[in-house]
């Protein structure tokens, strides 16, 4: 029987149709509603916009401080007819004081998107609705095995957290694509890791270059030996990179953790509408299923 893997960290749909399946005890888990509020607004670089806001969460610190926590911010559509929701990555938390902050790492965009429409108007004081925060993937680390990670700049929050969690002197290679240097100068670099920067030039459309494919191909080359990899960014490049891994390569599933953070030509929205309705489908022919790949059921 094919195992199926919900990777979506906190799968959220508005509207009715998908009740069931939201009702479903694997979405439900451990999601929590509060609000967060901009306190400072900072230009990392020309393509990041870094928001630290306070949270008016009660609770469990440990969920913020974990490797790789991913939240949902609930935002008005471009057309302000409905609320949309899109996942961020908590680069960091800290406590001053009795108040709780975090930092959410913004990538621009073309396009007149909810997350960029909202980012306009972003103020110090403007306050967000928010779900979670709930873990993403992480690499595996197994018997000082090489860990190969692969990330856009959308997942270079991620990647920020992994490595400041990195397990001493493990060996980790890491590919990272942003057209700014100054991103990559603030990634911690723990002991044992060496890292790559692959530029891309300002007229580059992001989600195109296949500069972190082609990393990935080479890299495999070089390391023929047993390895794990992570990868997130692009949907598209993602897909070819797990391709090589698992088809090509033939690596087992939990050596390879690959995730599409956003898709070129799709919304947030349609991406969760798609993965909801594969995950209901899994769901009716296996009640008893946890997992779903969407590289497995994917179009
Ligand atoms: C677990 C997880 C963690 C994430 N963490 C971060 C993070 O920390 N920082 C971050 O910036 N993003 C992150 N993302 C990606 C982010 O959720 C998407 O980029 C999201 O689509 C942005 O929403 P939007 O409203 O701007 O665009 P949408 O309404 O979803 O899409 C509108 C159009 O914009 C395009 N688009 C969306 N994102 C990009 C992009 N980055 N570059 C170029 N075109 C794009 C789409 O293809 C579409 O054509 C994460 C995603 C996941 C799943």
């Amino acid at each position: 029987m094919k195992r199926f893997r919900m990777t979506d960290p906190i799968p959220v749909v508005y509207g009715g149709r998908h009740r069931r399946v939201l009702e479903h005890p694997d979405h439900r888990k451990g999601i929590n509603h509060g609000m967060m509020t901009i306190t400072t607004i900072i230009d990392v670089a020309p393509s990041v916009v870094r928001l630290e806001a306070l949270l008016d969460h009660e609770g469990d610190a440990s969920r913020w401080l974990a490797t790789n926590p991913a939240l949902r911010l609930e935002l008005p559509d471009v057309d302000g007819s409905s609320t949309v929701s899109r996942v961020y990555t908590v680069r960091s938390y800290r406590e001053v004081g009795s108040r709780r902050l975090i930092d959410v790492d913004i990538v621009r965009h073309t396009g007149d998107s909810p997350v960029m429409q909202w980012l306009s108007g972003v103020r110090r004081g403007t306050s967000v609705r928010i779900l979670g925060p709930r873990p993403h993937f992480c690499p595996s680390f197994i018997d000082g095995r090489p860990a190969l990670l692969f990330a856009d700049e959308t997942a270079i929050p991620a990647l920020t957290t992994i490595l400041r969690d990195w397990p001493e002197a493990h060996p980790g290679l890491v590919w990272a694509e942003t057209p700014d240097r100054a991103v990559i100068d603030e990634i911690p670099r723990p002991q044992g890791v060496e890292i790559h920067w692959l530029p891309r030039a300002v007229p580059e459309a992001p989600g195109t270059t296949g500069r972190l494919v082609d990393a990935a191909i080479e890299a495999s080359a070089v390391h023929p030996e047993p390895i794990t990899v992570w990868a997130c960014g692009e949907h598209q490049e993602m897909r070819r990179i797990r391709d090589h891994f698992r088809r090509d390569r033939e690596m087992r599933r939990e050596d390879v953790q690959v995730f599409g953070y956003w898709r070129r030509g799709r919304t947030s929205s349609q991406i969760d509408e798609a993965r909801l309705q594969r995950y209901e489908e899994a769901l009716a022919l296996n009640p008893r299923m946890t997992v779903l790949d969407d590289f497995d059921v994917d179009d």
